[in-house]
């Protein structure tokens, strides 16, 4: 009811937004505390202390010379992009407090939010490469991401290098110095160098300084980027910006998202590799709806709660499944044996992640019998999430790919590819125990 209002109290003076707050006494200020208001106050919204979700297409000008400067730095006729809300195909409220706090984990400039993983990828690579152009990329990559360059890209005449994740300093010298003769006859120029690390299902790294140095030591690193989906270290084990790469990307439905309920993607690094992405993304739309991206930001109050949960889970789990007669070999980041993979572990890595390859004794057979008696774990493709998620990759996410080539990237028969989430460690180890049993 009304009666608590007094007509004697003076009104209190509307409120101003309070100074953005990174830093106390210097100390710079980490990203799990900026994740809780960084880029949100709640003094513009009525008080409320989460963020609305701001459902509107479009967005009323203070003035119509404001209108006009709002155009001038959206068309890049005035530097510095527009200065306020202006459409919701090219922003919005919630999407921008989304990328504010998504460039925080990876120590990032700039940010850009997609409708998906694979949106983020394709509007990427379209930014950079023109016709008569090569992308360098390493493999395995994601599927749809091979896909998008040599089915979808090629139609366009852009051509590709690609080279195996594990390649040295030497390889990548010979992988640049191919690119290039390749842009030369085409008469085109090397658009982008392409990474992903660790390689699905395998968990093969790549090494980003390496990359980085034959990129510098070929190709002009002002014209060329190095961008890196991270979608399975990041943010939390992985900064590939701190090694060198120029652009990070991820699939925000993994980790980030963390709960299985939603697909959307994002890219980050340096303004000036942001905005031509950003451009385009403007003219194609595929921007994340405004819905998602509050619940991606509920999503980052609790991301690093959730992968170190998760990480110190799968830890559990493979130190288990290590030592079990059943079991042929891991493929975990926790427990590499290559010494060229350790050492880029050791230089790349804060952690080995949940998401992890597990070989059985036998083939198809075996691995069906497995994956039909966990009782926690659910079959599904997909990965960091909440619960815990087992797929037979040759079978399923990777059935369309050539017999040969599968077992050149090693995703054979008895390969069975395991995302561990934030369930009782050793309620996951009882239900691994009871379905290996059955094999
Ligand atoms: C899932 C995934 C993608 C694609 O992301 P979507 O959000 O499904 O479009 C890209 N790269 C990697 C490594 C992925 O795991």
């Amino acid at each position: 009811m009304t009666d608590a209002i007094d007509a004697t109290d003076t009104p209190t003076p509307r409120r101003k937004p309070k100074p953005e707050n990174t830093t106390i006494a210097g100390r710079e200020l980490k990203p799990s505390t900026l994740m809780m208001g960084l880029g949100y106050d709640p003094v513009l919204s009525e008080g409320s202390l989460k963020a609305p979700i701001f459902l509107t297409s479009t967005f009323a000008f203070e003035s119509a010379a404001a209108g006009k400067r709002h155009f001038e730095g959206i068309t890049g006729m005035r530097e510095g992009g527009a200065e306020g809300l202006v459409y919701s195909r090219f922003n919005g409220p919630n999407q921008e407090i989304l990328e504010d706090r998504l460039a925080v984990w990876d120590g990032a400039e700039d940010a850009l939010t997609f409708s998906s993983g694979m949106t983020a990828i394709c509007i990427l690579m379209m930014a950079y490469a023109n016709q008569n152009d090569v992308i360098v990329h390493s493999g395995p990559l994601y599927a749809a991401s091979e896909g998008f360059v040599a089915k979808v890209l090629s139609r366009f005449g852009v051509t590709y290098v690609d080279f195996p994740a594990g390649a040295s300093r030497e390889t990548l010298d010979e992988v640049m110095a191919k690119a290039k003769r390749q842009a030369d006859e085409q008469g085109g120029k090397v658009a982008l160098v392409y990474l992903e690390s660790p390689g699905n299902p395998t968990n093969v790294l790549v090494d980003i300084e390496a990359v980085k140095e034959a990129r510098d030591a070929a190709l002009d690193g002002q014209e060329t980027p190095i961008a890196i989906d991270n979608t399975f270290l990041g943010p939390l084990w992985q900064r590939p910006l701190d090694h060198g790469a120029d652009i990070v990307a991820y699939s925000l439905t993994k980790y980030v998202g963390g709960h299985s309920d939603l697909v959307a993607g994002s890219i980050a690094g340096a303004k000036k590799w942001m905005d031509p992405v950003r451009a385009l993304r403007n003219t194609m739309g595929g921007i994340v709806d405004p819905n998602t991206a509050w619940m991606l930001l509920r999503s980052l109050e609790t991301v690093e709660l959730r992968m170190q949960r998760a990480g110190e889970n799968a830890a559990r789990v493979c130190a288990f499944l290590k030592s079990h007669p059943k079991v042929a070999g891991l493929g975990y980041l926790g427990m590499i044996e290559d010494a060229r993979q350790q050492d880029i572990y050791d230089r790349h890595c804060l952690g080995a992640g949940s998401t992890f390859s597990l070989f059985l004794e036998g083939g198809e057979e075996e691995c069906f019998r497995f994956l039909d008696n966990l009782t926690i774990a659910k079959l599904a493709v997909s990965l960091g999430g909440t619960e815990t998620l087992a797929s037979h990759p040759a079978s399923m996410t990777h059935l369309s790919v050539p017999h040969a080539r599968r077992q050149q990237l090693g995703i054979t028969d008895s390969l069975v590819r395991i995302s561990i989430g934030i369930e009782d460690a050793d309620d996951l180890i009882a239900d691994f125990e009871q379905a290996l049993e059955h094999v």
